[in-house]
């Protein structure tokens, strides 16, 4: 219907906005740390300290910029893949092993420490689990941990205290992350998993982001067979619930 389509095509273009900022933003940073190191390089190294410093920062905000850039591409790639999947074309195809859960939020959280440490933020484990294996595609498994992970520590406005509750329940193994970030609105909530939306925020976005992390792990669960459930309080925080089957015996 014409508002559904109208609606899209809306969120579509604010997608392709965010989109063009996210990537210009990180290339032209480097362009100019290039174009300053180079500048400096051409004077000569003298005097000999400060150069040298100078030029460790540049090299250090190319370093980071690239990385971004790198995650960038990845998250693109990653919804390309799935478009795909659910399109019925040429399936995602879950290559799945035998995945310790635990393991595999502590793989996770090694590689999110950095943020977390940035904002002074805490994470407490609770793992209750005596269960712990799924049958899981390990890549896509780490990327929603990491999804869900990554907004908890984005769209919290004080210090992140993070909690990660896993329990065994119904055969299968259920993952709580629990923030206390700015919460959902309730209007906003059922939209969350689709592509592209945003809870608005005014005309600014002061948060980065795609609007593509929940609707590729709502996706990624269905295609697990899991579950996904979310609970949240405005203000307060958010909780995200996963649940997957574990591993037949
Ligand atoms: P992105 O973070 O790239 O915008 P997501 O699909 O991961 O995209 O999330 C969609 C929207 O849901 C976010 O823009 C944000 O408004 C909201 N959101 C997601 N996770 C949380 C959270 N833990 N707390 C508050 N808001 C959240």
């Amino acid at each position: 219907n014409l508002m559904e389509e109208r609606r899209l095509s809306e969120l579509k273009s604010d997608f392709i906005n965010n989109m063009t900022h996210e990537f210009k933003t990180p290339i032209s940073t480097i362009s100019l740390a290039v174009e300053m190191a180079q500048e400096q390089l051409s004077h000569g190294l003298e005097p000999a300290e400060e150069p040298a410093t100078r030029l460790t920062r540049y090299m250090g905000i190319i370093r980071d910029e690239t990385r971004r850039l790198g995650t960038h591409v990845e998250k693109v790639l990653q919804m390309a893949l799935l478009d795909r999947a659910t399109a019925g074309k040429g399936a995602v195809k879950l290559m799945l092993s035998s995945v310790n859960i635990h393991d595999a939020i502590g793989n996770v959280l090694n590689t999110i420490g950095l943020q977390i440490e940035q904002k002074e933020g805490e994470v407490h484990l609770d793992f209750e689990a005596a269960e712990e294996i799924v049958e899981a595609d390990e890549l896509h498994l780490s990327n929603i941990l990491y999804n869900l992970l990554d907004n908890a520590i984005k769209y919290c406005d004080k210090i992140p205290e993070i909690q990660i509750i896993t329990l065994n329940k119904h055969k299968g193994i259920e993952i709580s992350v629990k923030d206390n970030g700015k919460g959902i609105e309730t209007s906003s909530q059922n939209m969350i998993f689709e592509k592209f939306f945003r809870v608005p925020s005014g005309n600014l976005h002061d948060v980065k982001g795609f609007g593509l992390g929940l609707f590729y792990v709502k996706n990624m669960i269905k295609l697990h067979r899991g579950k996904i459930a979310l609970h949240s309080i405005p203000k307060v925080g958010t909780t995200f619930t996963i649940w997957f089957h574990t591993k037949e015996k």
